[in-house]
């Protein structure tokens, strides 16, 4: 196993997570197999109880685990799937080492933070490194592991001496320390690319070469950060830290006459993938598709948090996967709830009518997740409107959740039906609190991860847009449900709950199936949406937005939309296998094309 170590400086907020998955991205390009390792020096066990207002949304994985959003980001541009023990917290590091202390374990000694806090550190990445996290059978061959916060943190100081102990404990060859920096650039015009002079006194005084410096600068879309690795070799540098050169090398030659894939045993490694030049041609060709969409689609968010866009990071890309398959260039109207609710129209008129504004002049209106009452009623205000309207509409958990409350109150005449969450005493609850939940211990208590949902109606639109699948398996993290006892009265009136869980009793995804498009789902689709890879709702809402839901449902599900995009409803770019783009519409001759092929 070889390690990639990423750390940050100066300032935090430099992009660090986002430079540390392009790595990853670029050495997987390579050929070889990789895992990542996310480190978080706060105290937090994990990062189910923090806010998503302070520090970003908590990203939900497949074995339940509330993790950093970075591991969102690795998921997403690895295509991997991690574990809980990927994210290491010193609440966990340190949890482990008092568990072990009261067993016993330490036979008496002082337990310190040297060494008995060091080791623990780094046996649990020796541990979660082994760990497949691509399907595959059998450890990756690199791990890259981010620090999180800055050098110079006191919080950080552990992580620091144990990973520089760690550098000795895997060997020569085995470790690459890449730090993130940032290199303040005053009155300059235009990018702010590194001078050789400055790449020269940065290599004098951080004893590295020159060539191992390389300039990230703003880019229009995040990924081309992997291409700009590229551009500047920086995978040879990091694999020649990793003794993996001499075998790029043997692959250069290879590739030329004899294809991208060579076997192990040809050139006698040590590893089990061979590094070879990296193959991003459907990665380029994916970022050029983005940096050209013109035509616009807008989505209005209605939620809570509209002051920080980390807070719903990945609802935010999981728009875009699906706003580039469709070749449309996404627009986020950020509506905050509260300003819907008749309250804002006494006091705040303008505000009420800016927001009411951006509502309708959207293409589709998406209900994120959220807990507590705040905004609540704007929620509801937002479904009523899509639903009434017949603008395509998508809820995500609490969303789901609004939109039956409010399907109940219009439809149904139920004036005061709500969840328990919001009015415990409401004499018709529509939404209820699950009977396994903790009301006392709020982290690791709700329903948590992957579960399995069941299409209980097999010709609805979710079924289709999963492929006509019979079940699907998505992530989830909620306390409250639908009232099992009040769907058949929901459905008499014209809601559908269309999927289930295994016991029946449970509603996963609900649907209007009189409105164009007006989906609900309990779970968090939008964790594991990929670029190329667009969650099938996601797509489903974009498709009718942009008044192509017809041809997203032909051409099925997400995964087939991969090589086709559309337009006007017909496949309008084709990405062939290496990478070229070949408009297949007339009208757009020329426009994607890249005439020279793609570098590699
Ligand atoms: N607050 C709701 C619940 O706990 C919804 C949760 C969510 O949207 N993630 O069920």
């Amino acid at each position: 196993m070889k390690y990639v170590l990423v750390t940050g400086g100066v300032v935090s907020g430099l992009g660090k997570g986002v430079t540390a998955s392009s790595i990853g991205v670029i050495l997987k390009a390579c050929g070889l197999r990789v895992t990542s390792i996310k480190i978080d020096p706060y105290l937090n066990t994990d990062a189910g109880t923090m806010s998503p207002f302070e520090h970003g949304e908590v990203f939900v994985l497949d074995d339940g685990g509330e993790v950093d959003l970075d591991l969102g980001n690795y998921e997403r541009f690895l295509d991997i799937k991690l574990t809980r023990d990927n994210n290491i917290t010193t609440g966990k590091i340190y949890q482990s080492v008092i568990d072990k202390e009261r067993r016993g374990d330490y036979l008496g000694k002082t337990v310190q933070v040297v060494p008995h806090i060091t080791d623990a550190i780094q046996d649990w990445i020796e541990r979660v490194a082994m760990i497949p996290v691509d399907g595959k059978e059998g450890p990756a061959d690199v791990c890259v592991i981010e620090l999180g916060g800055t050098i110079g943190d006191i919080e950080s100081m552990p992580f620091i001496e144990a990973l520089g102990q760690f550098s000795y404990r895997v060997g020569p060859g085995n470790f690459c320390l890449i730090h993130v920096s940032l290199v303040p650039v005053l009155n300059v015009v235009g990018e702010q690319v590194l001078e050789e002079n400055v790449k020269a006194k940065l290599a004098q005084f951080c004893h590295i070469p020159a060539e191992n410096i390389v300039t990230l600068h703003d880019v229009p879309n995040i990924w081309h950060i992997p291409l700009l690795l590229r551009d500047q070799k920086a995978h040879e540098a990091i694999l020649k830290e990793l003794n993996l050169l001499g075998h790029l090398l043997c692959g250069y030659v290879d590739i030329a006459t004899s294809g991208p894939t060579i076997s192990a045993s040809i050139f006698n490694l040590s590893i089990c993938s061979v590094a070879r030049k990296p193959a991003l041609e459907l990665w380029t060709a994916r970022t050029k598709v983005c940096d050209m969409l013109h035509d616009p689609v807008r989505i209005a968010m209605v939620g809570k948090y509209t002051g920080l866009s980390d807070s719903y990071l990945s609802v935010l890309k999981a728009l875009l996967h699906a706003s580039v398959a469709c070749h449309r260039k996404l627009i986020v109207e950020w509506v905050a709830a509260g300003d819907l609710e008749d309250a804002t129209a006494i006091e705040a008129p303008d505000v009420y009518k800016a927001a009411w504004d951006l509502l309708k002049g959207a293409d589709g209106v998406l209900v994120p997740g959220g807990f507590g009452d705040r905004g609540v009623q704007g929620k509801i205000l937002a479904a009523k409107y899509a639903r009434e309207n017949k603008v395509p509409f998508l809820g995500i958990c609490l969303g789901m959740q609004i939109a039956v409350i409010e399907f109940a109150r219009s439809v149904l005449g139920m004036c005061d039906t709500n969840s328990t969450e919001f009015d415990p005493e409401t004499s018709h609850p529509c939404v209820v609190f699950m009977p396994e939940g903790s009301k006392t211990h709020m982290g690791a208590t709700m329903r948590l991860g992957s579960r399995r949902t069941y299409f209980k109606v097999p010709d609805c639109k979710s079924a289709k847009l999963y492929g006509n699948a019979s079940f699907v398996d998505e992530r989830h993290r909620h306390r409250y449900e639908v009232n099992p006892d009040m769907v058949s009265q929901l459905e008499n009136a014209g809601l559908s709950f269309v999927g289930r869980d295994e016991t029946g009793r449970r509603m996963e995804i609900v649907e209007l199936p009189s409105h164009p498009y007006f989906i609900g789902v309990q779970f968090h689709p939008e964790f594991k949406s990929r670029p190329g890879k667009p969650s099938a709702v996601f797509l489903g809402l974009i498709g009718a937005a942009c008044g192509h839901l017809e041809a997203v449902l032909k051409y099925g599900h997400a995964s087939k939309l991969l090589t086709k995009g559309l337009s006007n409803g017909k496949p309008m770019v084709k990405i062939h296998q290496n990478g070229n783009l070949k408009p297949s519409n007339g009208s757009l001759n020329g426009v994607y094309s890249n005439g020279n092929g793609v570098h590699y």
